[in-house]
């Protein structure tokens, strides 16, 4: 009984290989012509998608640590370009991806140096046939910043994004492949022609101009509470909002052959504060000095001897809130001492617009007027 069962799986084994050996020939050549047309199509669809190069900096989004619950103790900037790129294969759907490493830091080790060294590059890309729109990764803390100095400097309309995350790329529902994914989606597309630099973060797109990070761990963190966000990415892109403020192609700085920018500091202003901390910073070599003042950019009488102290030895001062939302409107009075206003810049942006400002002119008049256009 058992010898006859054996027999049996034998025939059985006999016939299954010599079926599969008889139509070899058929099957090889079915399976050629198959990844013949794959890769016709797939070098059809690669000609016809946008490509992006992504620009990668480092932060939370290459961030790692041995724990999948851990979202604040790692290390932010320890994964590479290319690790981003393979993490998120769907992205090939949607553009011909390529990347390049221009530093991996936490972003609050950003400089000045990086900054244009990342910029000089964007342009460089943005000038060839071959690049269709950038996405920049990089950590949320300085996003902003980086964001609206890109704003500023980019002489392109082809689309430029920023996109960071806030758990890092081990943790359990990590938000940077989803960001990427939708940063990408973006810079490949049409609706972004022309629209400024844009920063895309947990589905929302918007303009470098007005977004701001409010919160230190969460992952709605980025907000534009006055203008709201230009857009969503729900699948599609929706575009609701338009960009009014001057940016890009249309502003004045021209970084082509900038080196160093100008020193430019920020003093917080507060109860009891003083003279020493413009001294201080003046001491330090800075050119500007951007003041957070409290309510609608309010300076102390004791704070303001020092900013007229310094506006006397050259140097500007910006009266920006601390407040971080509405206009700091003109004050007759400082205006007189050349005291300026940073419009609705929030601190840290209004220190990258005085910086550029400072790169064309020393003259209170026109770099009033830079903060009101841009
Ligand atoms: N501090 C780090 C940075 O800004 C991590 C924060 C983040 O990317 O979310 O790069």
């Amino acid at each position: 009984m058992i010898k006859k069962r054996m027999l049996m799986i034998v025939l059985g084994l006999l016939l299954i290989t010599g079926c599969s050996s008889s139509n070899e020939p058929a099957n090889e050549l079915k399976a050629e012509a198959k990844t013949e047309t794959a890769a016709a199509k797939t070098k059809q669809k690669q000609k016809s998608l946008p490509n992006v190069k992504i620009l990668a900096t480092g932060g939370t989004i290459a961030g790692a640590d041995k724990s999948k619950t851990s979202t604040t103790n790692y290390r932010a900037g320890a994964v590479g370009v290319d690790a981003l790129i393979e993490a998120v294969p769907e992205m090939q759907d949607i553009a011909n991806i390529s990347g390049e490493q221009i530093a991996n830091i936490g972003s609050q080790n950003m400089t000045n140096e990086t900054l244009l060294k990342l910029s000089k590059r964007a342009n460089e890309l943005l000038a060839s046939d071959d690049v269709d729109g950038i996405v920049v990764t990089h950590g949320t803390d300085t996003l902003e910043e980086t964001a609206y100095f890109l704003n500023l400097v980019i002489k392109s309309d082809k689309p430029i994004v920023v996109v960071g995350s806030m758990r890092p790329s081990t943790a359990i529902g990590a938000d940077g492949p989803s960001n990427l994914y939708n940063a990408v989606k973006v810079a490949a597309s049409k609706e972004a022609k022309g629209k400024g630099t844009l920063v895309v973060l947990n589905d929302r797109i918007a303009s470098a101009r007005y977004v701001t990070k409010t919160n230190t761990t969460t992952p709605d963190t980025f907000k534009s509470e006055e203008m709201g966000n230009i857009g969503v990415i729900a699948e599609d892109i929706y575009i609701f909002n338009e960009i009014t403020k001057k940016h890009t192609k249309e502003t004045d700085f021209d970084i082509s052959k900038i080196d160093k920018l100008p020193q430019v500091d920020i003093i917080y202003g507060y109860q009891s504060d003083g003279r020493y901390l413009f001294d201080a910073a003046q001491k330090a070599g800075a050119k500007g000095i951007v003041f957070a003042g409290s309510g609608n950019g309010s300076i102390s009488d004791a704070a303001k001897k020092g900013a007229i102290a310094a506006v006397e030895k050259g140097m500007a001062v910006v009266r920006s809130s601390r407040t971080k939302n509405g206009v700091v409107t003109p004050s007759q009075e400082l205006e007189k001492k050349k005291l300026l206003a940073s419009n609705s810049l929030n601190p840290e942006k209004s220190r990258i617009l005085l910086m550029l400002a400072l790169t064309k002119t020393n003259d209170p008049a026109k770099i009033q007027k830079y903060f009101n256009e841009y």
